[in-house]
């Protein structure tokens, strides 16, 4: 098995498989190369184990592996085209009744970027008019909208009056995108998550409870 040994100010001996599924051994000086080849062999099997579980995670839920990318609530096939210097073809992302088309250089990291830039632009412009939608309804005024790549929340809402919504947003039904921007304008009326700001949530949509609870049980499947 090939592994490398990384050398650090360090007490104990680890074994870590890095995202390329590399198995990197960080060990204190004092531990011999033979050492680390015992310690190797004594854990091949957790070692294997590991990658394995670690591929099997990433293909069946990163776009990029399964080429399917869940957009407003459904999944969609995508295709990479590699964009040569002859063809002209600048990069982009299509995206069409048929799924997305993604014209890159064909690396990983082009691929990634753009899929990103097409969810942000898409983000900054639904969201905006959701929010312009319910603010209305609402009677209350929000300055701005960031669209952030972060890890749990799909929301938020500042004292002065700035909204933030998650990338990862996009992923979801538009209905539900929906009750997360209500959520954020409710909360330049009402602060905090009081009866009444509840109440008024239900006036407007009176089924946001089935809303909120789609994000509980489907949000950590999208990845973008
Ligand atoms: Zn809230």
């Amino acid at each position: 098995m090939g592994y490398t040994v990384v050398r650090q100010k360090r007490k104990t001996v680890a074994i870590v498989i890095d995202e390329h599924f590399n198995v990197i051994v960080k060990a204190p000086n004092y531990v011999t190369k033979k050492q680390i080849e015992t310690l190797i062999q004594k854990n091949e099997i957790w070692i294997l184990n590991t990658i394995e579980k670690k591929r099997k995670l990433i293909e069946t839920k990163d776009w990029y592996y399964t080429r399917k990318l869940m957009y407003l609530g459904q999944y969609w096939p995508v295709e990479i085209v590699e964009c040569s210097i002859k063809s002209h073809n600048i990069p982009k992302v299509d995206f069409t009744d048929k799924g997305f088309i993604i014209i890159s250089d064909g690396s990983e990291i082009m691929s990634r970027k753009l899929v990103e830039d097409f969810y942000r632009v898409q983000a900054k412009e639904r969201l905006a008019q959701l929010a312009n939608r319910y603010a209305q309804m609402v009677d209350v005024h929000f300055k701005k909208i960031t669209i952030r790549n972060q890890a749990t929340r799909w929301g938020s809402c500042s004292s002065k009056g700035n909204l933030s919504f998650n990338l990862k947003i996009l992923c979801a039904p538009v209905e539900m995108i929906e009750y997360v921007v209500l959520h954020e304008i409710m909360h330049l009326k009402h602060f905090n998550h009081s009866k009444a700001f509840w109440k008024d949530i239900e006036i407007l949509m009176p089924d946001y409870k089935v809303r909120m609870n789609y994000f509980k049980e489907y949000g950590q499947n999208f990845i973008i």
